[in-house]
């Protein structure tokens, strides 16, 4: 819905007189819409767009050089008049004639045309081209008279490229005409649009589902399906466009083709990331070469949940002119100067390399994979809870940061065991994966504390229960000294350090490893529970004062939770050994 307006009828206006402010630099106000701020030069022929508002940065958001000279404004969805088309045209003439374009509706096609008609009686000439791109809202026979989507952003930008190139009005039309004749899009909703002020939704779509082939103002699509994930998603999406792709080695076309991943305007733009590498797999499946690919918002639907797919199966031509520059307030293309593209790795290369351990240390590194492991499976099953303590004064990631880091520390133990690496290399590994894997606070203080482990440890001989004591000490002591909280500032401190204490403690007195540690745990459990009575002075949590009274802290009863794992799994393997 929107949140933000005055008056829902001034909704556009106040919206469009905002936008101008924003960008003075860009556009000047006429009326009915936008011109270009800067002079084009004179004879250039004049690209003007338009339609309905409600779909920012269509139109108004693509006029600058190598794009639109200007945009006519109608009101939320409905086409401008013929008299506001006629003032823009008018006023971003530059001698060259005017080439419209707009989406393919019949309102638009009646103002933009009697507007075409007025001025050309007034001796300019005035053309138009409606984009039709929408591959479902009619078959290919009749695919002129489909309507216009997001396709409108690739179609507007080979007219204002042509433009710019210097070409006259016949050249920029017949090569605009073949732009729309080569552009198909498809797209899905997952959720309606809400007039600004309206209470309910134009239209819905259930949940878990998606309408494909549906419009940009809500029209009928071609079937509500299940929501699928974003791979299948982009296999449905691909594959509806690339039944109507031309074929290769005819006309130009050679397999490349310009592609627009297109967010309907309540898609975040993660989302649409997630989408569009799986359309470049499935397009590159298909043979196909993506030139200068666009993903983000260009033709939106109020706050619609979607997105499109739009292709431009380009020719020498249209690829030239798909790459020039442009420069508009919401579409930026091409660099300053053209500057070499530089080899980038993807790979790690800060990696420890992994040296195999002598016998004793890989018998030692196994021990230390099983710990990892217990760790990973206990944080897996304590996320939800994790997660839900995190959310009480902090940002409710706990939970999955705990899970995250574990499994990406077992995930890097188990290839380092397979390699064979001691066991210090090992737990150097898996602490900078763990840090890696996790983020935030905890990640950081987890993956220093295995690391500071790890330097008690050594790959040519395996150390005994003392100097695995004294190392578990150096990582708790990593701990504080990382993130400089004392005991009672509410943070995992509260726990680690009555563990190290005990443990400490009860093996110095004689008593077995298993045995001391589950002692530990016991008191770390303890004090993590007590850490409900105060409220945090460190970390995140501490911004919210008290509001932490009452709950334990997460980082302190992740760590009781996973010690009190592995002291389980250690009172086992004693049994199995008939141990005291
Ligand atoms: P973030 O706070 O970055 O979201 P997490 O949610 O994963 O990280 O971890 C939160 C936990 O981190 C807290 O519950 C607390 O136990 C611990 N923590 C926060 N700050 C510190 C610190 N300075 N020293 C030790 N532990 C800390
Ligand atoms: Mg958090």
């Amino acid at each position: 819905m929107t949140h933000l307006f005055n008056d829902p009828h001034n909704f556009p206006a106040e919206s469009l007189r905002g936008f101008v402010r924003a960008f003075p630099t860009y556009v000047a106000q006429v009326h009915g819409g936008v011109i270009r701020a800067t002079v084009s030069p004179a004879q250039q022929v004049s690209i003007v767009v338009g339609g309905g508002s409600g779909h920012y940065p269509a139109f108004a958001g693509w006029v600058g050089p190598g794009m639109a000279h200007g945009a006519v404004c109608g009101n939320i969805f409905s086409s401008p008049s013929a008299s506001q088309v006629r003032s823009v045209v008018v006023n971003a003439d530059n001698g060259g004639g005017t080439l419209m374009l707009f989406g393919n509706y019949a309102g638009d096609v009646l103002h933009f045309g009697l507007a075409a008609q007025e001025l050309n009686a007034q001796e300019l000439d005035v053309r138009y081209v409606p984009v039709s791109d929408d591959i479902a809202s009619n078959p290919p026979e009749s695919s002129g008279d489909r309507r216009g989507i997001a396709g409108d952003l690739l179609v507007v930008k080979i007219a204002g490229a042509a433009a710019e190139s210097g070409l006259d009005l016949d050249g920029v039309e017949a090569v605009t005409r073949r732009a729309n004749d080569r552009t198909r899009s498809l797209g899905v909703a997952f959720s309606g649009c809400t007039l600004p002020g309206a209470a309910e939704p134009l239209f819905t779509v259930p949940e878990g589902k998606c309408a494909l082939g549906l419009g940009i103002h809500g029209e009928a699509g071609l079937a509500m399906k299940p929501q699928a994930s974003a791979r299948d998603l982009a296999e449905s999406l691909v594959d509806g466009v690339m039944a109507e792709e031309p074929a290769r080695g005819q006309d130009g076309y050679e397999g490349r083709v310009a592609v627009l991943v297109n967010g309907l305007g309540a898609t975040k733009y993660e989302e649409l990331f997630v989408l569009f590498t799986s359309v470049m797999d499935e397009l590159e499946r298909r043979g196909a070469v993506l030139v200068r690919p666009v993903v983000g918002e260009q033709v939106t639907s109020l706050d619609m949940a979607g997105v499109s797919l739009s292709i431009l199966f380009l020719d020498e031509e249209l690829e030239e002119l798909w790459s020039q520059p442009a420069d508009t307030p919401a579409f930026r293309s091409g660099n300053l100067t053209g500057r070499a593209a530089r080899e980038v790795a993807v790979e790690d290369d800060n990696e420890l390399a992994i040296e195999p351990g002598s016998h004793d240390s890989i018998v030692q590194a196994a021990l230390m994979l099983q710990a990892i492991s217990t760790f990973a499976r206990a944080a897996e099953e304590a996320e939800a809870l994790l997660g839900r303590l995190d959310s009480v004064a902090g940002d409710g990631d706990h939970g999955q940061a705990m899970a995250l880091g574990s499994v990406a520390a077992l995930n890097s133990a188990q290839e380092s065991a397979r390699m064979s690496a001691g066991a210090h290399t090992l737990l150097v590994r898996a602490g900078r994966a763990w840090a890696e894997g996790a983020g935030g606070t905890s990640g950081a203080l987890w993956g220093a504390a295995l690391c500071a482990v790890a330097a008690g440890l050594s790959d040519v001989t395996a150390v005994d229960d003392h100097g695995l004591v004294d190392a578990i000490i150096a990582g708790a002591e990593s701990v504080t000294r990382l993130g400089g909280a004392k005991p009672g500032d509410k943070t995992m401190v509260d726990a680690t350090v009555p563990f190290v204490k005990t443990l400490e403690r009860s093996f110095r007195a004689g008593t077995g490893i298993a045995n001391s540690w589950r002692e530990a745990a016991a008191a770390a459990t303890r004090a993590a529970q007590e850490t409900s009575k105060i409220a945090a002075l460190k970390g995140r949590a501490r911004i919210h004062g008290d509001q932490s009274i009452g709950h334990p802290d997460p980082g302190a009863t992740s760590f009781a939770l996973l010690m009190t794992a592995v002291g389980a799994e250690l009172e086992c393997s004693n049994q199995q050994r008939g141990e005291r």
